[in-house]
């Protein structure tokens, strides 16, 4: 059965690549009738962030891709954070310098400092690996009487793994293919730190074998801890899952990587919710900013994916259905604000008017902003099209809400003739004289007489349209008309002529 995780570090709110790689196991799992782990990965205490956990889980359930089992959804693995977890991998670690795989390491850090000053000094870069073990600190230049004694009286000390020598590895990736890495430029890796906790590497390890992961779909920055990993699985005589390294995104102008800073710098989110530091800092959100969680789940499906066609407009099951780890692409995927938008307008336009309705007194509500008793469904149905988030809804249409208190006076001095008013007051006369007051109806009689007068549909319309907006925007007059309702109609036009 195929089973997949999501493991995030908790040092902070969740950006935009790491919500794709929860999407893409999640599609991987459900396209398989597999299951979708989340695993908290907190074993750096210092770079833990008061918050970020929650945030997480929060993210997920917002996207609407929740997991099969982690946190609150034990399924006899847990637990799911690894800080929980801790007592475990120590035995793993003392297993590996059993077999031989792994010894202890007693350099300081002030020693192993000195020993990369001398090596940059001479040009060259300084790696604990099979050439410099042999001349540091550590159980395999030292008596296992002097390893044990150093351990017994307290020195400080790490495990570290114990890469093979002069070997040639032979990796294979879903979505790169076959690699090659020479084990001889391999760093002898910290697995346990003197802190008691064990290292990223070790626990990831020893907890998607216990979780029995079948395949790893991961950020391509841990690419190159693949040939580490797979040396752990070999030493620990464990068969490794399958990986795939999904492609960097790259900031909007396609150079570099997109970074949690580009966001407020270009305006555009790079994160699914809003995310507050403890400093005050607030970073925008999708969420926050109005969007969609379908829009945001279609953008980031195609953040290293396609489909292969033309089809751009996948729901989440039509994405499972489709979704195929061989159609993901190596090459970065550059992150790009204006289709966000583009899929936002697109998912925007679909959703039912009443909901919107209900969407948009929600707006207006927290605005204090009267609805007073006017048909909401009206006014979206005849705002929408204009309109991407909601908040454009207000934008487009306070007109119907408050009656403009200023004219566009470019737009009156083209408007106003002098005989204007003489106009708008048989307009008025006219709306006054309607039992009916629809959009057709007022539309007929309205158009009836100007063309029985023979006046000009402009002469009309425009200070009409001024009249009722306060500017040359809006939709059709004559439904303005009918939304506002006969008496707002002709107060407006009355003022507009006083
Ligand atoms: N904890 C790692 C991270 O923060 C997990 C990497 C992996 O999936 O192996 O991304």
């Amino acid at each position: 059965k195929v089973r997949v995780r999501f493991a995030p570090s908790p040092t902070g709110p969740l950006h935009i690549g790491g919500v794709r790689t929860a999407l893409f196991n999640y599609l991987f799992a459900k396209k398989h009738g597999g299951d979708f782990l989340l695993r908290i990965e907190d074993t750096d205490q210092n770079r833990f962030v008061e918050g970020a956990e929650e945030y997480i889980m929060e993210a997920l359930n917002w996207l609407n891709i929740p997991y099969d089992e982690g946190i609150g959804k034990e399924a006899g693995m847990g637990p799911y954070r690894q800080s929980e977890r801790k007592e475990l991998y120590r035995e793993y670690a003392d297993a590996l310098i059993e077999s031989g795989n792994a010894y202890y390491a007693f350099d300081t850090p002030e020693e192993l400092d000195a020993h990369r000053k001398d090596h940059e000094a001479k040009g060259k870069t300084f790696i604990y690996n099979w050439h410099n073990r042999l001349k540091l600190k550590n159980s395999l230049t030292i008596s296992s009487e002097e390893t044990e004694q150093k351990i017994a009286s307290g020195e400080e000390y790490v495990i570290r793994f114990k890469s093979p020598e002069e070997e040639t590895l032979h990796l294979k990736d879903i979505i790169r293919g076959e690699m090659q890495v020479e084990t001889n430029i391999l760093d002898d890796k910290v697995l346990f730190k003197s802190d008691g906790m064990p290292t990223y590497h070790l626990a990831n390890i020893v907890d998607d074998h216990l979780m029995k992961i079948t395949h790893v779909i991961r950020g391509e920055e841990w690419l190159p801890s693949l040939p580490l990993h797979i040396l752990l699985y070999r030493a620990f005589g464990w068969e490794a899952p399958e990986f795939a390294h999904l492609p960097l995104i790259l900031k909007p102008t396609g150079n570099g990587k997109l970074s949690k800073r580009d966001g407020d710098k270009m305006g555009f989110p790079v994160f699914p919710l809003q995310w507050k530091t403890s400093d005050g800092d607030v970073f925008s959100g999708y969420r926050e900013d109005g969007y969609l969680p379908e829009a945001v789940v279609n953008m980031l499906a195609f953040l290293g994916w396609n489909p292969g066609t033309e089809q751009e407009i996948f729901s989440l099951n039509e994405l499972v259905h489709d979704f195929d780890l061989e159609r993901v692409h190596k090459a970065g995927a550059k992150f790009d604000p204006e289709k966000t938008k583009w899929f936002q307008n697109q998912y925007f336009q679909k959703l039912d008017n009443e909901k919107l309705a209900e969407e948009f007194k929600e707006f207006l509500q927290k605005k204090d902003i009267s609805t007073k008793d006017l048909n909401i469904p009206a006014i979206v149905s005849l705002l929408k099209e204009r309109a991407t988030f909601v908040s454009d809804l207000w934008e487009q249409g306070s007109f119907f809400f408050e009656a403009p208190k200023d004219f566009d006076e470019k737009a009156v001095s083209k408007a106003f003739k002098p005989e204007t008013p003489e106009i708008l007051q048989k307009v008025m006369d006219i709306l006054g004289n309607l039992d009916v007051f629809s959009s057709e109806k007022v539309s007929e009689a309205v158009k009836g007489w100007i063309t029985s007068e023979n006046i000009g549909f402009g002469k009309v319309m425009m200070p009409l349209r001024l009249a009722l907006v306060g500017e040359m925007k809006g939709p059709e007059v004559f439904d303005i008309i009918s939304i506002l309702g006969k008496e707002e109609s002709i107060s407006r036009i009355r003022r507009a002529v006083e």
